[in-house]
This record gives C-alpha cells, sequence and structure tokens, in this order.
C-alpha cells in the first residue's frame, strides 16, 4: 500500500503502520479506514493556538461496534499503534476532533449511533457514542415522550457520550452530566469488556438506575482519562415539567457580581432554582446578540471599558446577565416566582420573562438550552473578532461572591496584557462556580496565536497559584494542566494506565496520562 500518513506514530515505522492499518481495514472495511490527507482534514480543524502538526492524526477507524473495538484493541497492542477514541468528536475549544499527541489513529465512533432504549416509566436512556443530542431530542418526539435531557450549548452536533466522559455541563436541573448518568460500558484496552455499576452481573435489570452496584464505583476512572473506549451510556431523563419558567436578570455594573452570587446561591443550593446559573458577562452576549467588535473597536489592545458600556446601552444587555429556570408545577412556580421577584427587587435586577425575550436571539438560545432542546446560538462567539481561535479557560471556585470579582480582575489583567477582551461566564453548579472564559483570538494571524499561548500559560499558572484548578482542559494544554494538581494524583494515574493499558495504546497524554 506505501504509507499515504503524514504523521505516523511515535517510533513506528511506516512499514508496520501500514501492516497495522491493513489489519484494521480487514475488521472495519477499506472505507472505514481513512489515511488520505485530505478525507482526514475535518478531524485536522484545531482551535488552539498551537501548529496543527502538533495534533496531526495518521489515521482514521470507525468501527461500528463492541467485537469491532475488541479486535482493534487487538491490533493497535500488537503494533503498538495509539488510538484516540472520539464520540461526535466536537470538543471544540478543547482540541475538537484531533489527537492530544501527533500520530495518534482516531478512532471515531460515529458509527456507533443506535439509541438502545429509552424507559419513558424510568426516564433513563441507553445510547451508543455516536448519538448527537439532536438525534435523541429527534427520538423523544416522534415517539411523543414528554422527556427531556440536559445539553451543552453545542448540542445540535454535539453528543451525550463525548461530553459526559469529558465531564461537560448543561443547562437543565439535570445540567451535571456525569452525575446524570448511570452505567457505563467500555473496552479496555486487552479487550476485555467491563460494564459498571449494576451492569456488571448477568441479568440485571437495574443499570441504567442504580449508579454504585457493589465494591468501588469505577465509572469515575472513564471520565477525563484514557483508560478504555465508551461504548455504552444509561443516562437520566427528565420528565418535562407541567410549568417550566426561564428567566433573565440584567444587572448594570460589573461590581454587581458579588451581590448576584451571594443572593442566588441561597437559592441554587436549596434547589428554589434547580438549574445552574449562568451569570453572563456583557461580550459573552454581545457576539450572540449579534454585535460586531470592529463596530465598536478597532484600535490596538482589549476592548475599552466605555465601548462595553456603549454596547450594554444600545442593545439593552446586562455588565452581568443572570440565566435560571422554575421547573415544577404552576402552584410551585408562582410561589417561587414571588422569591425570583424579591431577590431581582433587592439587588437592583431587572427581570426578563420568556414572553419579553421574543426576538432576542442571546435570551431564545439560552432558554431553550434550559429546556434540553438542542440550538448552535452560541456560537455567535466566533463572530466577535474572527479568526477562528478559541481556548477555554475553566478555573473552578466556591460559589461566594468574594470570588468572582478577584477572579474577573485576574483574567482581566492578564487578557488585557495580551490584547484580548474579557469574554466570560460563571456558572454556579452547586457549591461550586465554574467560571468559564472563550480566550478568542485570530489563528489565521501569527503573533496572536503566540500571544494566546502565553496569555493562556499565564493565565493557568497565575489562577493556579492561588488554588484555582481547571474543571477540564484542551488538549494543547493537558500536561501543563495535569501538573498543577500535584505529583501524587498523578503518580496514582500512571499507576492505573500501567495496570489497565500496559502498552500505553489508548490515547496517551490525554489529560497528561501517559506511560
Ligand atoms: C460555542 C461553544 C459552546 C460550548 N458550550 C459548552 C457547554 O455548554 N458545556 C460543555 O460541556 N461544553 C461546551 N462546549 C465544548 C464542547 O463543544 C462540548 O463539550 C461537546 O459536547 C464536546 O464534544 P463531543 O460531545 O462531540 O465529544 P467528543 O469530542 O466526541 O469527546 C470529548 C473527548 O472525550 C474523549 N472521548 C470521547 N468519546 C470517548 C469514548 N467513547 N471513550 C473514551 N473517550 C472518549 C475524547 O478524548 C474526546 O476528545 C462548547 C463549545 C463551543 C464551541
Amino acid at each position: 500500500m506505501g504509507s499515504k500518513s503524514k504523521a505516523l506514530p511515535k517510533g513506528i515505522s511506516a512499514a508496520e503502520f501500514d501492516k497495522a492499518v491493513r489489519e484494521m481495514r480487514a475488521i472495519v472495511g477499506d472505507e472505514h479506514v481513512l489515511v488520505d490527507e485530505e478525507k482526514l482534514a475535518p478531524y485536522r480543524k484545531i482551535m488552539m493556538p498551537v501548529p496543527d502538526e502538533q495534533h496531526e492524526l495518521s489515521a482514521s477507524v470507525m468501527p461500528d461496534g463492541v467485537e469491532q473495538i475488541q479486535r482493534i484493541m487487538k491490533v493497535a497492542n500488537k503494533y503498538r499503534v495509539p488510538v484516540y477514541p472520539i464520540s461526535t468528536g466536537k470538543n471544540l475549544g478543547y482540541g475538537s476532533a484531533a489527537p492530544v499527541q501527533r500520530g495518534q489513529i482516531v478512532m471515531d465512533l460515529r458509527r456507533m449511533n443506535r439509541i438502545i432504549e429509552v424507559d419513558p416509566e424510568l426516564c433513563t436512556a441507553l445510547v451508543e457514542p455516536g448519538v448527537t443530542y439532536q438525534q435523541l431530542y429527534d427520538y423523544l418526539q416522534e415517539h411523543k415522550l414528554p422527556l427531556w435531557f440536559s445539553c451543552p450549548a453545542p448540542s445540535a452536533i454535539a453528543g451525550p457520550v463525548g461530553n459526559m466522559v469529558d465531564r461537560g455541563v448543561g443547562y437543565t436541573p439535570y445540567g451535571e452530566h456525569f452525575m446524570f448518568s448511570c452505567g457505563m460500558e467500555v473496552v479496555l484496552a486487552d479487550g476485555q469488556v467491563l460494564r459498571t455499576g449494576m451492569g456488571a452481573m448477568e441479568n440485571s435489570n437495574t443499570w441504567q438506575v442504580f449508579k454504585w452496584g457493589y465494591g468501588p464505583t469505577l465509572d469515575g476512572i472513564f471520565t477525563q482519562s484514557n483508560f478504555g473506549v465508551v461504548t455504552k451510556m444509561g443516562m437520566w431523563l427528565m420528565p418535562a415539567p407541567p410549568d417550566f419558567r426561564p428567566f433573565c436578570i440584567q444587572y448594570p455594573n460589573e461590581t454587581d457580581i458579588t451581590k448576584i452570587v451571594e443572593a442566588l446561591r441561597p437559592l441554587r443550593i436549596a434547589m428554589v432554582i434547580p438549574n445552574a446559573v449562568v451569570i453572563a458577562h456583557t461580550l459573552w452576549e454581545a457576539p450572540c446578540t449579534p454585535v460586531k467588535r470592529a463596530d465598536y473597536y478597532t484600535g490596538p489592545g482589549a476592548i475599552p471599558d466605555d465601548a462595553v458600556k456603549k454596547i450594554q446601552a444600545d442593545h439593552n444587555i446586562g455588565a452581568w446577565n443572570v440565566y435560571a429556570g422554575l421547573y415544577g408545577t404552576k402552584e410551585t412556580n408562582d410561589a417561587n416566582w414571588k422569591i425570583i421577584e424579591a431577590v431581582a427587587a433587592g439587588t437592583g435586577g431587572k427581570i426578563i420573562t420568556q414572553e419579553a425575550s421574543k426576538g432576542s436571539k442571546a435570551l431564545e438560545y439560552r432558554f431553550d438550552l434550559m429546556k434540553g432542546k438542542p440550538n448552535l446560538g452560541e456560537f455567535g462567539l466566533y463572530n466577535w473578532r474572527g479568526g477562528g481561535g478559541s481556548i477555554w479557560f475553566a478555573p473552578v471556585s466556591q460559589a461566594k461572591g468574594s470570588e468572582t470579582l478577584k477572579q474577573m480582575q485576574m483574567a482581566k489583567t492578564i487578557l488585557g496584557k495580551y490584547g484580548f477582551d474579557y469574554v466570560g461566564e460563571f456558572i454556579v453548579g452547586w457549591r461550586d462556580m465554574h467560571h468559564v472564559i472563550d480566550l478568542l483570538y485570530d489563528r489565521s494571524n501569527p503573533e496572536q496565536m503566540e500571544k494566546a499561548y502565553a496569555c493562556y500559560d499565564e493565565l493557568l499558572h497565575t489562577f493556579a497559584k492561588e488554588g484555582y484548578g481547571m474543571y477540564r482542559a484542551n488538549t494543547a494544554f493537558a500536561e501543563k494542566v495535569a501538573a498543577t494538581y500535584g505529583p501524587v494524583k498523578r503518580d496514582v494515574e500512571k499507576r492505573l494506565k500501567k495496570a489497565l493499558d500496559p502498552n500505553n495504546i489508548i490515547a496517551p497524554g490525554r489529560c497528561g496520562i501517559s506511560l
């Protein structure tokens, strides 16, 4: 055949690689192994500030089932070629579909896209990795099932397995996706198939309803790791509530964030507000409204505060825009609505209801996400600056007002030093907050690429010094982020890797784990 691959796996000769590819072709069929540069192009579109070559794949293999994956594992072990599993491959801003290290073979699970079961009484689903949120949504609509799920912002194209495996989040009361997953099937590097929780027991019918099983709970080790290929996942669905009342509360000043968090945290912990509360800054809302940066500022450096104020005034956007919802009956929501009104009045916020939101793109996509209706409204972010560069900087903090201004000021100062805007939001999960910042830059501009890398690096290390760790990170910074969590945790991960994958063939380097 003669290897056409642009990037062979480290230490593997072209001849050995060709043999591995030939054997994989015999397993999945010729058309389901790609090596031609052109055909691999969609996997290559990274948004991170590092050269494409760093994450260049050698091939893509697309199995159609567990048995094919088991056989691929054998080949990978035999030739020591690393495989990088992806489900729907839309990990945009975290590494997209490209492998964590150059030369890995992407194992694309898109053909495994069966919705295996939906139980309308227990409100559970069992899905394969290639299932998209849109597909699941359409299924529930077609079968007239009044069930909702929680999804991330790029829901129309992403899927529940990939999102959960990377410990992603969404916007309904089931928004902590790993917490609301129940039961996994995993193909291990040696080809064994593990079912977690109750799934380990033959004839059990409780796999999707009881997560823990007996003995150590293993599910967590298959998230943000590289210890296996997840081939099925159970997830809990939410009964559509009789009454759903999403709302936005807008605040005029950046400093209002302190009192917002103090006022809303107790409601979140007590579950008066049952979903994650998103507190979005003006510059997150503006691009999704849509507003173009160039209409307000074309000078050097970060956009100045007076231009941000002008955007707020011109487009009715708050300095902070709080999104949450009430999910219940009319009676319970009427009662809780009074609490929300009192909080807004007491903190100087202006409530925007669903009725009043009509016509605002930013509000409409958020309100849809809060009921698990897939859309792509948040992709407006990429029109802000243009050029296709984006990495998420996402430190965790306590859900306390005092944390917000401190983190925002730290981030704004560092971003400003490199000429980037603060495009951020705080998400009050339960007792924690994810502070999510989209570092937007022009990937076609080498100077901005360099600055974006240096900026992320400084953000990471400055925040780590203050004790703030990332909830999730892009593949280019996996090693550096893992290092901020200290040597003992890493040593344990390495020992697990050695025990489960001694030839280091599943996604070496993912989340900093490798032999
Ligand atoms: C505008 C925008 C908004 C976003 N908003 C959100 C948001 O609200 N919440 C959120 O969580 N994310 C968000 N994201 C990030 C990301 O796009 C989503 O998390 C998305 O769901 C991840 O892609 P995916 O589901 O296709 O997973 P994949 O890309 O398929 O997988 C993610 C990673 O998990 C690993 N993996 C995947 N499948 C398997 C498997 N079967 N076995 C073992 N390992 C596997 C791989 O390393 C992979 O890279 C956003 C991105 C953009 C561009």
